[in-house]
């Protein structure tokens, strides 16, 4: 997949949208702005419509200066030949259309048995975690993380260990251990380990760098600016047990 990572720092000319609205819940708009910026990269003003329209997977039409495109949400995220397919399509080359049509050939029977939805569950017994999301992203004022989700994660059974909290970079999601949603488990914990899977995405691993460090120095410095840091990793060490009998 092209390098989407180095095209999330830019700003596009064109809009993205979603048909049906809804579908930007489920979509993960990252990656959709990531591949209007790599289209904007060849073709110019991109305003790219993602759609959940399998009877018309690709349309592209040209007004004077931009490009309107509409696709179909499989095609978020996809490979380097397919995005030169879709390139090529909308430049009105054979060859393009060919790639799309064995692309969409080879993906119609996943689209039609799997669901796109992707599970969001913030909302927890105790803790709602688009609250901490909220206060964190407030905290960092970084604007390119605010398309990042946050949910608590399904409950696993049998683990010896336990990752409190995971980022996927792709679905630029962030997913928290249900087992943090207790009573007993003090909110500037959750609070904490939501901060620390928000510096995930911003210091993303280094593609160039051949030993990349999830944590680097720097992704360490910034978690100690959490404010409520030394209280978190003192509770952290004092009821790991607890947490793993849960
Ligand atoms: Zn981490």
């Amino acid at each position: 997949m092209f390098s989407l990572l180095d095209l999330f720092s830019k700003r596009t000319k064109g809009s993205l949208s979603f048909v049906p609205r809804s579908l930007s819940d489920d979509i993960d708009s990252g990656a959709a702005r990531g591949l209007q910026r790599a289209l904007e990269l060849t073709l110019g003003t991109v305003d790219l419509v993602v759609t959940d329209n399998r009877r018309r997977m690709v349309s592209a039409k040209k007004t004077r200066n931009r490009h309107q495109i509409r696709i179909h949400h499989m095609f978020v995220g996809c490979e380097d030949s397919v995005f030169e397919a879709l390139v090529g399509f909308v430049n009105d080359c054979p060859d393009g259309r060919k790639g799309i049509n064995t692309f969409i050939a080879a993906n119609n029977d996943s689209i039609r048995n799997q669901p796109y939805k992707m599970e969001l569950n913030p909302v927890g017994n105790v803790y709602d975690l688009d609250v901490f999301r909220k206060n964190m992203l407030d905290l960092l004022g970084d604007e390119s993380l605010e398309d990042i989700r946050v949910s608590w994660g399904r409950k696993g059974s049998g683990k010896r260990s336990i990752r409190f909290g995971s980022f996927d970079f792709s679905q630029r999601l962030i997913r928290i251990h249900p087992a943090l949603d207790e009573d007993w488990v003090p909110d500037f914990f959750v609070e904490y380990v939501v901060y620390h899977e928000l510096l995930h995405g911003l210091f993303p691993p280094d593609e160039s760098q051949e030993r990349r460090s999830l944590h680097p120095p720097e992704f360490r410095r910034k978690e100690k600016e959490y404010p409520m840091y030394e209280e978190a990793i003192r509770w952290e060490n004092e009821n790991i047990e607890r947490i793993l009998r849960q």
